[in-house]
């Protein structure tokens, strides 16, 4: 464990009053890392940093910022240089799916109402996820890792899914626009290979967040429904994850324990992408 230190890096954590990204926050100030919460929702995000800094004598801050607004990232940075440092390490974490583009129905046998299918899918819903997931990472990295250049050490960190390697039913704009993370993620690893930025996601498994939850469990029964089903069948260790078990990887890939490692997209996911069913 010679190259694990992480103790006063500087870490920024986009969506990071969400479920996971607030866990991930957590990961880091257990190792001494200082957290800037940024998030669209400032209360959440100051109140994520308090319980930080209250907890675990680390500094941290909440602060409301967009990862589509190129300005709000740049307000954020000033004060974070100001109150915390350099940043070290960028965690692009905001990003979700939705409603627009999700299909009803998860194949079509052409008897179906159109708007139940791929045919019902809203282009604003494509734009709004795209948008969120591969702009609101892209914006980020250009706004935090132009200080990491000049200081030739910097960590990025985005934030995958399981339906960027093969894609998930019903979520077509999801699992496109996190394939095209994992894309990025390898060209950025190689534009910043000789500034000794690394740049490596993590693809989460299926976890049971309360964005999914109504898909997955049946609100009545409490038991599983067809879908989460189907989601425990696939995977092999048989259960869903937790925020908490995505942590080890996300400090192997901030610390320099993956010194070496740049432009891979590590799945946690209980087995479900090695799996092929049978
Ligand atoms: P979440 O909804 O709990 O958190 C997302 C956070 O991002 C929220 O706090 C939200 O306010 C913030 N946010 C949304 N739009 C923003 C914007 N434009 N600018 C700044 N902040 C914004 O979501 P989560 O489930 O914790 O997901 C976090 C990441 O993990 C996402 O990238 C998601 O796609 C990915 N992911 C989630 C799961 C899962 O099962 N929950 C699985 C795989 C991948």
């Amino acid at each position: 464990m010679d190259n694990f230190n992480l103790t006063g890096k500087v870490a920024v954590i986009t969506g990071g009053a969400g479920i996971i990204c607030s866990e991930m926050a957590r990961s880091l100030a257990v190792h001494g890392v200082k957290t800037a919460i940024l998030d669209l929702n400032k209360d959440a995000a100051e109140n994520v940093a308090a319980k930080l800094e209250k907890k675990y004598k680390i500094p941290s801050i909440g602060l409301s910022a967009n990862v589509l607004d190129k300005a709000s990232l740049e307000g954020a940075k000033e004060i974070i240089d100001k109150k915390l440092g350099s940043v070290n390490i960028l965690i692009n974490g905001a990003g979700g799916n939705s409603p627009a583009a999700t299909t009803n129905v998860e194949q079509m046998d052409g008897s179906e109402d159109p708007s139940d299918t791929f045919f019902g899918l809203k282009i604003e819903g494509f734009d709004k996820v795209f948008d969120l997931n591969v702009k609101g990472t892209i914006i980020p990295t250009m706004v935090f890792a132009s200080d990491m250049v000049k200081n030739k050490s910097g960590v990025i960190i985005n934030i995958s899914s399981m339906n960027s390697y093969r894609p998930l039913t019903k979520i077509a704009a999801y699992s496109s626009a996190k394939a095209a993370v994992n894309n990025l993620t390898q060209w950025l690893a190689v534009h910043f290979s000789k500034t000794n930025i690394r740049v490596n996601a993590i693809a989460p498994g299926f976890l049971l967040t309360n964005q999914n939850r109504f898909l997955l469990i049946d609100e009545k029964t409490g038991e599983s429904t067809p879908r989460g089903r189907k989601i425990i069948n696939n995977t092999p260790m048989e259960r869903y994850g937790t925020p908490e078990e995505l942590t080890g990887t996300l400090v192997y890939l901030a610390s320099d324990l993956s010194k070496f490692v740049t432009g891979v997209v590590i799945p946690v996911d209980g087995g479900f992408s090695a799996y092929s069913g049978v």
